[in-house]
């Protein structure tokens, strides 16, 4: 037993009745929610913008569109399917029906380019693409088709999705950002999903087995080098599923409401938002993207009660003059991810919201999640809680390699049914990416005597400085707490005399304002010499990454050029 609680320190932490030894469930994706589709037809499972989709529905649909994957396209085991969806009914059928079909997901962020696209097409080598026939959206595919990347689309009418009323507002108000694929000039090599689903093909049976057959590709990394497609196995993500639905004492079956604004294509979302409420029978309601009063509009409208979200997101929440608390009223939970929540952040947003603030932490070569704050126990501030059931972690020194203790930083190494069968035709990264079979993260950070998760920062983003490590996350979480900032952002720069300097941009609060000199008189309270930013620049708004977080690789870029210039 003791043995036990020195490998595992945080089991004296977990709430009384979960257990970190359970079985978790890997029956095959598809299966879980065409279960919950028959045990409940009548349930709306989707809610787009007030138009919507019962369980039963979605089940005819998932199955029809699988029957003409197979006889259509020839989609079966092994086939991968790209999606270039936002968040409409469309994205969940489609990606259940390549499922069911036998195939395998590749998820495509519409945001985009090409370029960016053409890396995933070519590397997946996914012949089928389904899309929207919203301009901005099909256009791409289109350039995709053109350069042969991909065979054949499949195109969703988007004003399919809408509810009557507004069908016909959106038709005439917005017909220019449509397009019409049937005049394109791959007319040829389009089919029309309202068309498929018509047909009502019954799919053929796929023997899945769920530990070797991939269910996604999800391509991540692009902060260095191109993005690797992490394949995920059937058992993986329904492992994860199941391993959140029994963290989350069942947060995620009816009558609960979870908000859909992240988008599916990324795993946080496609888990999150997607897999765990639908496989359980509960509602998801969505948002194509997010806009402030869209959001507060959808919970006023919807009394949905679960919230995931990245931390930039609770902050503009939490800040907005223009949403007040009853506005958030109906939240119980918020779960943060994707990024480290800032204290600030976390303080600001309790204060407008009684909704239970858990924050998470993953990431998409483990499904994702890996840790989070159990909802049943008050968490740690700052900690990204305790590993989730059937999950093993440990913090590995950044140099030496070997085991660090409770309290010592070193490289966060994850162990479970969650993680990631390897990288798609990728050795090199493949032997990065594991030490002795353990999932290296590339985060740093430590555990505290009672198991609680703290992160101090990626090991790509640390500075070195002098020879010692400072970690950029220290000095944002010490801005952050100057009245007059609103977001901040620190990376590291070549530095003459110190090898790397810590740089910090900020994004000033509206109405307030402060100099560079003022912030790093407030900082010197804070910080030693060393973590001292060695400038500290003002901007009007700080570059993002498409799913919201705050992106060092673009401030890097815009840094890179302004010295290029000067
Ligand atoms: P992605 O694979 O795009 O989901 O990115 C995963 C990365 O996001 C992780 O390796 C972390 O660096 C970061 N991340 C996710 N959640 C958290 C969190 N709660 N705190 C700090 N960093 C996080």
């Amino acid at each position: 037993k003791d043995a036990e609680a020195a490998r595992r320190p945080w089991l004296a932490s977990y709430p009384e009745g979960i257990a970190w030894d359970v079985e978790v469930d890997v029956r095959p994706v598809h299966e879980q929610v065409l279960a919950a589709c028959a045990k409940t037809p009548d349930a709306v499972a989707l809610d787009f913008l007030g138009g919507k989709t019962t369980f039963g529905d979605m089940a005819k649909a998932i199955t029809a569109l699988a029957g003409a994957l197979q006889s259509q396209f020839g989609i079966g085991k092994g086939s991968r399917v790209a999606l270039l969806l936002p968040n409409t009914p469309f994205y969940p059928v489609a990606y259940y029906a390549v499922l069911r079909a036998g195939g395998i997901v590749v998820n495509c962020n519409p945001l985009y380019t090409v370029h960016e696209l053409s890396h995933i097409a070519d590397n997946a080598g996914a012949d089928l693409m389904i899309t929207l026939d919203l301009k901005m959206i099909f256009e791409k595919a289109e350039a995709l088709v053109e350069k042969g990347l991909v065979k054949s689309l499949v195109v969703c009418r988007f004003t399919d999705a809408l509810p009557p009323v507004k069908r016909v507002l959106f038709s005439l108000a917005k017909r220019k950002d449509l397009a019409d694929p049937r005049r394109s000039r791959i007319a040829g090599k389009v089919s029309h999903y309202h068309e498929l689903v018509a047909r009502n093909q019954e799919p053929k049976p796929v023997a899945i087995d769920p530990h070797a057959d991939v269910a996604v590709q999800q391509y991540t990394g692009g902060t260095t080098g191109l993005p690797k497609g992490a394949m995920l196995s059937h058992a993986n993500v329904a492992a994860n599923m199941s391993q959140i639905d029994k963290w989350g004492c069942g947060l995620f079956y009816p009558p609960s409401k979870v908000v859909a604004v992240l988008p599916f294509f990324h795993i946080f979302a496609m888990t999150v938002c997607m897999n765990v409420p639908l496989c359980n029978g509960a509602q998801v309601v969505m948002l194509p993207r997010f806009e402030m009063k869209a959001l507060v509009d959808l919970l006023k409208r919807t009394r949905a009660n679960v919230l995931p979200a990245v931390p930039t997101l609770l902050a503009a929440l939490a800040k907005a003059d223009n949403v007040k608390a009853e506005g958030l009223a109906s939240l119980q939970v918020a779960i943060s991810g994707g990024a480290p929540l800032p204290n600030e952040v976390r303080a600001a947003f309790s204060k407008k919201s009684k909704a239970l603030l858990a924050e998470g932490y993953g990431l998409t070569e483990a499904s994702p999640v890996v840790c989070c704050a159990a909802l049943r126990v008050p968490s740690k501030p700052m900690s990204i809680g305790l590993p989730l059931p059937a999950t093993d972690i440990r913090f590995v020194d950044v140099d030496s390699h070997q085991p660090v203790g409770i309290g010592e930083n070193g490289e966060l190494q994850v162990k479970g049914p969650q993680v990631m069968l390897g990288y798609y035709e990728n050795p090199e990264a493949n032997a990065e990416a594991f030490m002795d079979g353990w999932l290296r993260t590339g985060d740093v950070g430590h555990m505290d005597e009672d198991g609680y998760v703290f992160l101090v920062d990626r090991i790509k983003d640390l500075i070195i400085c002098s020879g010692f490590n400072v970690y950029p996350r220290v000095i944002e979480e010490a801005l952050a707490e100057h009245p007059a900032v609103d977001e901040v952002n620190v990376i590291g720069v070549p530095d003459e005399y110190r090898g790397e300097a810590p740089i910090a941009f900020v994004k000033p609060a509206t109405g307030q304002s402060a100099t560079e000199a003022e912030l790093k008189t407030f900082l010197a309270a804070k910080l030693n010499k060393i973590e001292m930013p060695r400038e500290i620049i003002f901007k009007d708004a700080l570059p993002k990454t498409l799913i919201g977080k705050l992106s060092k690789k673009e401030l890097r870029e815009e840094y890179a050029q302004l010295k290029a210039k000067s």
